[in-house]
């Protein structure tokens, strides 16, 4: 790739100032100073479109956010240890897009220490340690979380009392039930664990399964599952971090796909838009064994600024009607896949629910063989194209296109041509 001079510098300056763990996207790293609805622009003003984004959901600097956020931040941020009205505007609002099992909301800033909240609480409530998630999962940064992501690099980091599955991957079961072999993992997971000494506590998964690679089919695969976990004394935990605030079109959160009642649902990246906020939902009783032992406080989780930005971005939910727009540009862009599918065999399985894609690419339809590099070539051709997407799943070969909600059917379409005309180029028509 052709990095320019200036960028070459700020890559070089990265590294000595913040170190090797970093990594950049695409060959040639996109420099961006200003963002706009769903598009980014670089120093130059040049515009990207950004398919990417599910931090920024309801638009990068969306005004009504922005304006929430500013008020408060001019008038007062402090914290949970004194009353304000805000949190608990927010809170009740929130808890009221859930269903009335789930009572309770806590609020930390990070999704990865949502996750982390649940499983101590779910430790307390249990009795129990042990963790079931899939194969390549990703559920956060903090010690106890990175040791059940097997994603962040070799299963090595995975805690004694973590099990994966695989995730529940239609596409390679060659028509068998996915609900049910996915629940013959998890049983299969506990027995393990029990043999081992170790007490299960919760099934943790993020309900799109993102970074195993989107699975989004059939609606309903997790229940069996779940009733698995709970005979075996374990919790449900659903991660919606990801899928979560409407991005599958038809519902607010990515377990009711799945027509199943969680015990705790973390989340976090789209509830501020790029604030940093997120939470963590519990059923009460799941709760008081954690709070009767334990007191929580998070310096900035639940500050009056970040309640002020939560009730912004759903006020934006509705008012725009981000759920039902997810929906309807979530269908058209996955009709302008199946047809480039037509065109090009490379594409092998398409997997949506509202604006959460996956489009898995396989060398050879019949062996399913990962097009890893041809992955990376066409993200990387969009990215020349000034259109931003990444890839996910263990081989790197399913196209992530998650764009923020406001995404209208013209800007699928801009994807859809750039997408065409980048296949064309890595692997002919
Ligand atoms: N869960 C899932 C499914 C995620 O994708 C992420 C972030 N990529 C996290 C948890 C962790 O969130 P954070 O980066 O806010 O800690």
């Amino acid at each position: 790739a052709n990095v320019p001079a200036h960028e070459q510098e700020m890559i070089a300056r990265r590294r000595r100032l913040l170190g090797p763990a970093y990594r950049l996207f695409y060959a040639d790293p996109v420099h961006v100073t200003r963002g706009e609805g769903v598009w980014l622009y670089d120093p130059e003003g040049r515009a990207y479109l950004d398919v990417y984004n599910n931090v920024a959901s309801v638009g990068h600097c969306h005004p009504h956010v922005v304006a929430a956020l500013s008020r408060q931040a001019a008038v007062l941020n402090t914290h949970t240890r004194y009353l304000h009205e805000a949190v608990l505007d927010y809170a009740e609002r929130l808890l009221g897009y859930f269903p009335p099992e789930l009572e309770h909301v806590m609020f930390t800033c990070t999704g990865s220490e949502a996750n982390d909240l649940a499983f101590r609480v779910a430790k307390a409530h249990t009795g129990g340690t042990g963790f079931i998630v899939t194969q390549f999962a990703y559920h956060g940064v903090t010690n106890a979380i990175a040791e059940m992501s097997p994603s962040l690099g070799s299963s090595m980091i995975l805690g004694n009392h973590v099990r994966t599955v695989p995730a529940p991957d239609a596409y390679r079961s060659e028509g068998q039930d996915v609900g049910a072999a996915f629940a013959g993992h998890v049983r299969r997971a506990i027995d393990d664990m029990l043999a081992n000494g170790i007490k299960p506590a919760a099934l943790l998964v993020d309900t799109i399964f993102s970074s195993d690679g989107v699975f989004t089919d059939p609606p309903g695969f997790l229940a069996e599952a779940i009733d698995v976990m709970r005979k075996a004394g374990g919790l449900f935990i659903a991660d919606e971090v990801q899928p979560g605030f409407g991005r599958t079109g038809a519902h607010r959160w990515g377990f009711q796909r799945h027509g199943v009642v969680p015990d705790m649902v973390t989340l976090g990246k789209p509830m501020g838009n790029g604030h940093p906020m997120a939470g963590m939902v519990a059923r009460p009783e799941v709760l008081a064994a954690f709070g009767e032992r334990l007191r929580y406080f998070n310096t900035f989780g639940g500050n009056p600024v970040s309640a002020a930005v939560g009730m912004a971005v759903l006020d934006v939910i509705e008012s725009e009607g981000l759920i039902e727009n997810a929906a309807k540009v979530g269908a058209h862009l996955r009709g302008g896949l199946e047809s480039l599918a037509n065109t090009y065999p490379i594409i092998g399985d398409i997997r949506a629910a509202g604006l959460f894609v996956g489009a898995e690419l396989v060398r050879d339809r019949r062996t399913r063989e990962p097009a890893t590099e041809e992955t990376a070539r066409i993200v990387n051709g969009l990215r020349a194209r000034h259109v931003l997407i990444s890839a996910a799943g263990p081989a790197a070969n399913v196209l992530k296109i998650r764009p923020p909600l406001v995404f209208s059917k013209d800007n699928a379409d801009l994807f859809l041509t750039a997408l065409d005309d980048v296949l064309a180029e890595v692997v002919g028509r």
